[in-house]
């Protein structure tokens, strides 16, 4: 059986044509594809070095992207935007904390708005400038890959939230790219490694990410080829560049710099570099040896060791907090995955390896690791490797028609899948012996705005007075994006199922154009279904008025029955007004004149009940 996700539509994607993965990160920013003749996935810095994108936007003259603008940082500082993925998705109260990292102009004006950057005169949000990074990965991997490449997997981290992955889905729209998945780095580096590429296996992942500027661990489950993250932990401001530091500091008290060394940005720059250099030095050789202003600078790799280790161990103590999020413990972890160029210290590796005690994964390229899972990816939404499928959450909520034609969501948007809900419903009229289930997908509260996924009734309910039956009905979502929703009349154990294959599922356009329908009426929606609940509750509270009526008649005055019936006609008049607040209102009116019969009722049921007892 082909396996086919929820949210592509079947067959809408053509075999021949290459869909790209890209690593959209916060220094650096690559593109892979799988390559035609070896059916291997390869990043295009392989075949030309200028498929890598330094994350970086000069604005001068010309706009410039990558390496162009990289040479502007030191130079024209408040027109060189840099670390644009700290800012995507976020509002300036989000990170108003660390606004001294960014050396250009953040706006801060609307502190729960998406922040806005100023260059100049003019406004850009992330999602613009994010898009100008695609836009140039875009143009190199079709100058190497001499084809149209409009097609693409974009990598987030796994702690990204929504707001953050729909602005990277944005931005790559806006480079003109049709983003078919975004997927978690760490699931992209566990599919570079091969994993979950058959449905049979069971492991649990940790993938240790050590970048220029960031560190993330992630601890993930594998099973029936879906990826489950468990847990995160990190520190967005540590990477790479504070293993320079060290060592650019180490040099400064070798060299007996004093602080005017500091006025002199060139040369501070070029000890940076410096830094960089001896650092990549150390993760082959024991010893760095340079000169620097006409003075000798050195560093072992034993003092480099010495000096990064408090670096280290603060990334150890997030690995313990992640671990212990995921209840897991170190002998259940299977692989430990080592991403991020960072992972080529050695001390790094030395220190994650004895903390997992076990050895530590680093034979992918941890710089390319996450392009080239994100292409192995776009490889198997293209259809080109079949049987394997990642659905790692479910696009739009799934659930259930409830009274006056509203939905009841069982399964969330973005839930997990596999995934199971169930939750428990009774009958409305006395000796109903069937109940209806209509499944409906999509994110508005009426169900005539959502898509009918199937239908059908629990029959043979065992004639019970209202409200007595309980049908679980139980949404199961498994790993294929197939959907079995059971009901089951729980005292008698009747039991009813259906199986829904969504294989004419919705493609992304679709999918946008649901949640988008659902934040416009979002207002209405919720207007309507406030007097739709009115109504069903002022429906109910007539139909059990008259019923007490009958039931009681020799205990109710006639005045009493009269005042009653006519006050019901009011809440009947103003369910036909479709005015809520009257609905309450009249509604509230009856309960005022019942009320005191009810209670003179129930107080002569009570002595009836206690005076039929032998109470010695
Ligand atoms: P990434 O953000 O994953 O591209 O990682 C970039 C970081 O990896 C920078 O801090 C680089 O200096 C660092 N890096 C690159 N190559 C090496 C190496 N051979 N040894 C140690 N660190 C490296």
């Amino acid at each position: 059986m082909a396996k086919i996700p929820i949210n592509i539509a079947t067959g809408s994607i053509q075999q021949d044509e290459i869909i790209v993965g890209i690593d959209l990160g916060t220094t650096n920013s690559l593109v892979a594809a799988i390559h035609p003749d070896t059916k291997k996935p390869i990043a295009l810095k392989e075949i030309d070095q200028q498929s890598m994108v330094p994350s970086i936007i000069h604005f001068g003259e010309t706009i410039s992207v990558g390496n162009d603008a990289k040479e502007y940082l030191e130079t024209d500082a408040t027109n060189t935007i840099y670390s644009i993925k700290r800012l995507l998705g976020r509002s300036f109260d989000d990170i108003k904390a660390r606004k001294d990292f960014f050396s250009y102009k953040i706006i801060d004006n609307e502190e729960s708005e998406l922040v806005k950057i100023q260059v100049e005169e003019k406004f850009y949000s992330p999602i613009e400038l994010s898009s100008l990074i695609l836009k140039e990965l875009k143009n190199r991997a079709e100058h190497i890959l001499k084809t149209d490449v409009s097609k693409c997997v974009i990598t987030v981290p796994a702690y990204f939230n929504d707001s953050q992955r729909q602005a990277t889905r944005d931005a790559g729209k806006l480079a003109g790219l049709e983003v078919l998945r975004i997927i978690n780095e760490p699931t992209a580096a566990s599919l570079a490694y091969g994993m979950g590429t058959t449905t049979q296996e069971e492991q649990n992942i940790a993938v240790y990410d050590l970048g220029g500027g960031t560190f993330d661990i992630s601890i993930l489950k594998l099973s029936d080829g879906v990826f489950d993250v468990l847990s995160t932990n990190g520190d967005t401001y540590l990477g790479g560049d504070d293993f320079d530091k060290v060592i650019f500091d180490h040099f400064i008290s070798l060299l007996k710099l004093d602080a005017t060394f500091y006025n002199n940005k060139e040369a501070v720059q070029s000890l940076r570099l410096l830094s960089e250099e001896a650092k990549k030095t150390l993760s082959t050789k024991d010893k760095f040896e340079s000169t620097f202003q006409d003075s000798n600078v050195h560093i072992t790799k034993e003092e480099f060791d010495t000096l990064i280790t408090p670096l280290i161990e603060r990334t150890i103590a997030a690995c313990t907090k992640a671990l212990a999020d995921s209840t897991l413990t170190k002998k259940e972890i299977d692989k430990v995955v080592m991403v991020g160029g960072s992972t080529r210290t050695p001390a790094v590796q030395k220190m994650v390896s004895d903390y997992f005690e076990q050895e530590v994964s680093c034979e992918v390229n941890p710089d390319e690791i996450v392009s080239l899972g994100a292409a192995i990816q776009a490889d198997i939404l293209a259809g080109n490797t079949s049987d394997i499928l990642l659905l790692d959450v479910t696009p739009l909520s799934l659930g259930l028609e409830t009274m006056g034609g509203l939905m009841d969501v069982i399964i969330p948007r973005n839930s997990k899948v596999p995934s199971q809900a169930s939750r428990e419903y009774t009958t409305q009229k006395d000796g109903q012996s069937g109940i209806e289930i209509n499944v409906y997908q999509g994110e508005r509260d009426l169900v005539g705005d959502n898509r009918k996924l199937g239908a059908f009734t629990l029959k043979n309910i065992p004639s019970m007075p209202a409200g007595l039956p309980k049908v679980q009905i139980k949404f199961q979502l498994n790993a294929d994006g197939i959907l079995t929703v059971s009901a089951t009349e729980v005292r008698s154990n009747t039991k009813q199922e259906i199986e829904i294959k969504p294989q004419y599922g919705l493609d992304d356009d679709k999918v946008e154009q649901m949640l988008m329908d659902s934040m416009q009426h979002a207002k209405e929606d919720i207007a309507h279904r406030a007097f739709i609940e009115a109504k069903t509750e002022a429906e109910h509270l007539i139909d059990q008025s008259e019923k007490f009526l009958e039931k009681h008649a020799e205990l109710i005055t006639k005045d009493e029955k009269e005042a009653s019936r006519s006050q019901m006609q009011q809440v009947q008049k103003a369910i036909e007004s479709k005015d809520k607040d009257k609905i309450q209102l009249e509604q509230e009116k009856l309960n005022d004149i019942s009320r005191p019969y009810a209670e003179r009722v129930m107080d002569k049921a009570v002595s009836a009940a206690l005076s039929g007892k032998d109470i010695k």
